[in-house]
């Protein structure tokens, strides 16, 4: 069985407008110079504003659907992109919906509670729970669950970024299309480059790419600051996908490359950098990238170009995950 009539196994609800487009950045390209630079527009999944998660969730409410769900739950920042497309994904599959949100990142424009994600969960009609400042989200999680099931609801749990082994079968699906698209225009892809947070999105790319016994190298940035959490996320699910897609594990491991070093201040706050890499995009090609993941992402690949990372006859994809809902509670750093 090929690696793409192996997915279609798994339980699925289409949410994304696939495959999405592979484009030339020629404009930043010339500014920067050496490498041929193609972005992959995952920002155009087209639910609810798109972005990477929509992927993940086409599989992950599958899944729930087979298992005859009636609500979803999950959990996030209080502008996770992922708990926005959840809720629309839980509208479009008839599921109930409760977010369990907390403030871990303290942002101070006000508009951050209540513009951007947080405005489209509401209007999506997720029922939205804040943690109490000190409250253990962990606790709330269980005890939403605790009260669901006593209501008669069968609910179940998806975890932060929809980052798990079946979530990470959406970013196996990605390298298949990506490898199907440059193949279909004779290009040959050395590198990919892509924001990496609770690592469901590199973790199943690289399963992909496994899978098939790609040459590709995928890089994974690190915006959160905290190198073993994230490259623990991905290693969890590469593992867990590849175990799901029945490839074996030899030389999984070496698949997985972190880049450190982009994330100041912390999750969830840009640094100069970051706008930086915004602006440069928006100016040069009209992209819209945000300040929490697809900013810090081509901030880096913009300083490993700059330090002569790659050849110039090398062909470089940056994977656009999304998050511009986001940008416009951030606008005071513009
Ligand atoms: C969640 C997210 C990421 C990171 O993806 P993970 O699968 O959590 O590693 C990157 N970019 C955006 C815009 C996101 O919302």
């Amino acid at each position: 069985m090929n690696p793409s009539q192996m997915l279609e196994q798994f339980a699925h609800f289409p949410l994304a407008h696939l495959p999405t487009p592979l484009e030339p950045l020629n404009r930043l390209r010339q500014e920067l110079g050496g490498p041929k630079l193609f972005i992959k527009r995952d920002d155009c999944t087209g639910l609810a504003m798109g972005g990477n998660k929509t992927r993940k969730l086409e599989f992950l409410i599958g899944e729930a659907l087979a298992n005859n769900i009636t609500t979803i739950v999950t959990e996030g920042g209080v502008q996770s992109n992922h708990v926005r497309q959840s809720a629309a994904a839980a509208a479009r599959a008839g599921l109930d919906c409760v977010l369990v949100l907390d403030d871990t990142v303290g942002w101070p424009d006000p508009a951050y509670h209540s513009s951007g994600n947080r405005f489209l969960d509401s209007l999506l009609g997720a029922d939205v729970r804040f943690c109490e400042s000190g409250e253990v989200r962990q606790q709330r999680i269980d005890a939403t669950l605790a009260e669901l099931q006593q209501q008669g609801q069968k609910a179940c749990f998806i975890p932060t970024g929809g980052s798990n082994a079946v979530g990470g079968l959406g970013y196996a699906k990605c390298a298949l299309e990506l490898i199907d698209q440059a193949a279909s225009s004779s290009l040959s892809i050395d590198h990919v480059v892509l924001a990496s947070g609770s690592g469901g999105t590199q973790g199943g790319f690289v399963a992909g790419l496994h899978a098939v016994g790609s040459g590709i190298r995928c890089l994974g940035v690190d915006i959160d600051k905290d190198i073993p959490y994230v490259k623990q996320n991905v290693e969890r699910v590469a593992g867990g996908t590849c175990e799901l897609l029945k490839t074996g594990l030899q030389g999984l491991e070496d698949r997985i490359d972190m880049l450190d070093g982009y994330a100041a201040p912390g999750y969830g706050r840009p640094n100069p950098d970051t706008i930086q890499a915004i602006k440069l995009l928006a100016r040069l090609e009209g992209i819209i990238l945000d300040p929490v993941y697809s900013g810090k992402a081509m901030a880096a690949l913009i300083d490993q170009i700059r330090n002569g990372r790659y050849r110039e006859e090398e062909n470089v994809v940056f994977i656009h995950t999304g998050g511009a809902p986001a940008l416009f509670t951030y606008m005071s750093e513009f």
